[in-house]
């Protein structure tokens, strides 16, 4: 290639799971991607008034072109979006969920690295709550969740104790640090522990295991809402901002 000619442009589908300001108009705007999982991506002058790249929002998949730069940073070139999600922005809790599903399955996947997987259990989850006329129940987000740490490769022990390896007991503790369910003998002596009851271990499992789309108005038995959540944030190193957005949208 002749010295200062451009480089040549990517071309790639991608889904927005986070975006964030930088320096004076401009904006990253994060997305995955089944080939490549997690890119980032400089949007010149995106917080100017009418920027080209106004539509993309979290959630919205889009057909992109970019160019590599003198820097790791990819600059967008030209965006075509394909799927909006216009219906799910109609309902705060589904636009909820929407979000954190955004952030769980941008967060688990890897840069630079294939992610069909987490890229489609992502964009399966926008079109059930785009198509959806009535908001989930919670077992959809347990699913996600459940689902999100399998493919990430950390599935949630949830079956049996991770201690002993025994059969589940009616009362069970889940320890998010070791990854799933513990007996109430076998339980660490430090790090958090939730109690849980061997009925929402089992449908807990039992979301993992299901399609999304049967999970849309199945409801879990009584338990703590963040279990899974709190194993994401233990293999992550952080809580999800979006989880308590959630759990305010929820209540
Ligand atoms: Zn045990």
């Amino acid at each position: 290639m002749e010295r200062g000619s451009p480089k040549p442009a990517v071309e790639r589908d991608g889904i927005v799971v986070g975006r964030q300001d930088y320096g004076e108009s401009d904006r990253i705007v994060r997305v995955l991607t089944p080939g490549e999982g997690r890119v980032s991506l400089l949007a010149r002058a995106a917080r100017a008034a009418h920027s080209k790249w106004s539509g993309l929002d979290l959630g919205t998949r889009a057909r992109i072109r970019s160019r590599r730069g003198r820097t790791d940073l990819e600059t967008l070139v030209e965006v075509e979006v394909e799927d909006a999600r216009v219906s799910l922005r109609s309902s705060l809790a589904r636009l909820g969920l929407a979000a954190y599903g955004c952030e769980v399955c941008g967060a688990l996947a890897r840069e630079g690295y294939p992610e069909p997987r987490l890229y489609g259990l992502l964009e399966t989850l926008l079109l059930l709550l785009d198509a959806a006329d009535a908001d989930p129940g919670d077992a959809l987000r347990a699913g996600l969740e459940a689902k999100a740490l399998t493919f990430a490769g950390v599935a949630p022990v949830l079956d049996r104790c991770v201690a002993c390896g025994g059969a589940p007991e009616a009362e069970m503790c889940f320890a998010p640090g070791m990854g799933g369910l513990v007996h109430l003998r076998c339980q660490p002596s430090e790090g958090t522990r939730r109690y849980v009851t061997a009925a929402h271990a089992a449908a807990l499992e039992a979301a993992r295991r299901a399609p999304l789309r049967d999970l849309l108005d199945v409801t879990l038995p009584p338990g703590p809402p963040d279990v899974l959540h709190e194993a994401i944030a233990a293999h992550l190193g952080r809580a999800l901002p979006s989880r308590a957005v959630l759990e305010a949208l929820l209540q």
